[in-house]
């Protein structure tokens, strides 16, 4: 059986959340199911089970399920996140390019001809 929101201004008897007994005042879900006559209970809580939307976050909760405030902020969390690790994925490719620039300067440096050395005269009597 689906539930599904329903318009509180169109329950079906008894018009009241089938946990709390109270009225719904806000949003409410129909549970599609009904409370049987016959079964020993108060009659004012005979025909359609709702479940309102306190009792429905009471559930939630126990559960351990999120509510839509906290995932909306567990999102933003999540994006400035994204934002941060591309921040510093940049910041690392900038890191790189300064290292492999100054291997570069550093190999240019190292590669400089060496002077010449002096050319010794060499002293030539002639042919012997
Ligand atoms: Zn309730």
């Amino acid at each position: 059986m689906a539930f599904r929101l329903v318009n509180r201004e169109k329950l079906l008897a008894p018009h009241r959340c089938i946990l709390c007994e109270r009225t719904p005042q806000k949003r409410v879900v129909d549970t599609g199911y009904n409370l049987i006559r016959g079964v020993p209970v108060s009659a004012h809580m005979r025909g359609r089970k709702y479940v309102c939307d306190t009792c429905a976050e009471h559930l939630s909760k126990a559960l351990g399920y999120l509510s839509l405030v906290q995932a909306g902020n567990l999102k933003e969390e999540l994006i400035a996140a994204q934002n941060r690790i591309e921040e510093l994925n940049e910041q690392v490719a900038l890191g790189d390019k300064i290292d492999d620039l100054r291997s570069y300067l550093r190999g240019q440096v190292n590669e400089t001809p060496e002077a010449p050395e002096a050319e010794v005269a060499v002293e030539n009597d002639g042919p012997a």
